[in-house]
């Protein structure tokens, strides 16, 4: 039976006999093949998907938090504190809940999609919603993580980091060797330090043939990394990756380089195309910082940045029910209304 990355990989983290390993079975997600979508876009590459949203809470941020939860736990702490755009709070407040532990949440007030929002508050977490953004929200847990006896669980946290890197493990695993490129969303950066991690560890004991190329995207109105500077008021539909001052910066830079890939922005609207795209021709639910990976495919083709018959892997950070709120305002699919009469039913279905 599978128990979770930490039973999964325990030879690669850092854990020991003595951890106690809260676990909510997370990782283990699917990669999915996505021809639909390549002939779509007219791509002669394999487009693979790896749908985190298939996490316990919905997100890839319970990679990390098995492993800080059970950390903090090892560690005799009681509580944990995080600043959250949302999914690092569902799955901080799940993990806590399940370890016995308290969890205090600070939240950009009002730019926090509403499922995440009933997670926190379903797993019974503290939520504290600031008026300011994310970046003035992780100034403060990380003074009061400081000042008082609680654990940090952001990614600044480096056994978020370690648990997170088990997804370019699966990723290997799959397919047998590394991606050629690898699309990933960036938000505080976290995510691509931590998929770096893990294809350099495997690299490393010649598990992998190759490093794939780290093609990380931000959302246009909060690219610090793109355009070299702290975004004092980042804005995005992908509430997500809202996020003007990466906690990771540097180390995504070297993941780039290291990589000989690229970090670079798409636009909202090109964020809510793929979004529309990866549901209607895959299937996949995915919420819109998700889709800035299917994004950046789409505007790496365009500035020719992609090699024909390669290997892509996107990774599909969180699922779409978090966000029904974007999902209604931006499918444009319009819901009819008919008496329940058989033949207005009908009339209506156009037959
Ligand atoms: C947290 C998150 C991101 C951004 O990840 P970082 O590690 O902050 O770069 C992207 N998408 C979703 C759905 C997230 O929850």
């Amino acid at each position: 039976m599978y128990q979770g990355l930490i039973n999964k990989y325990r030879e690669f983290l850092p854990v020991s006999d003595k951890t106690p390993v809260i676990t909510l079975n997370e990782g283990n997600t699917p990669l999915i093949k996505a021809e639909n979508l390549a002939k779509k876009i007219g791509l002669n590459c394999e487009i693979y998907l790896k749908y985190e949203g298939l996490n316990p809470t919905g997100s890839f941020k319970d990679r990390g938090m098995t492993m800080a939860v059970s950390k903090a736990k090892e560690d005799g702490s009681q509580a944990v504190i995080c600043a959250s755009t949302g999914n690092t709070s569902a799955a901080a407040a799940a993990y806590a809940a399940k370890a016995g532990m308290r969890a205090y949440v600070l939240i950009p007030d009002g730019y926090i999609a509403l499922g995440k929002l009933s997670q926190a508050m379903m797993y019974g977490a503290e939520i504290i919603a600031i008026k300011g953004n994310f970046d003035e929200a992780l100034e403060m847990v990380i003074e009061i993580s400081k000042n008082y006896p609680i654990t940090l669980v952001n990614s600044v946290n480096p056994f978020r980091i370690e648990g997170q890197k088990t997804g370019a493990f699966e990723i290997i695993e799959a397919l047998g060797d590394a991606p050629d490129y690898h699309f990933i969303p960036v938000g505080n950066a976290g995510n691509i330090t931590a998929y770096f991690k893990g294809y350099e560890e495997f690299y490393a004991l010649k598990k992998s043939s190759h490093l794939p190329k780290m093609m990380g995207f931000e959302a246009e109105g909060a690219a610090a990394i793109v355009k070299g500077e702290r975004i004092y008021k980042p804005e995005t539909i992908a509430t997500a990756i809202r996020i003007g001052n990466p906690a990771s910066w540097k180390q995504a830079e070297r993941a780039r380089d290291l990589s000989k890939g690229i970090i670079n922005y798409v636009t909202d609207d090109e964020i809510i195309y793929a979004y529309k795209l990866l549901a209607s021709t895959e299937g996949i639910f995915a919420e819109p910082a998700s889709c800035a990976s299917v994004a950046g495919v789409i505007k790496a083709q365009k500035l020719g940045l992609i090699e024909e018959n390669k290997k892509l892997v996107c990774i599909l950070t969180g699922n779409g029910l978090k966000d029904p709120d974007s999902a209604i305002k931006y499918s444009q699919s319009e819901v009819k209304k008919t008496d329940a009469k058989l033949d207005e039913i009908i009339k209506v279905m156009k037959f």
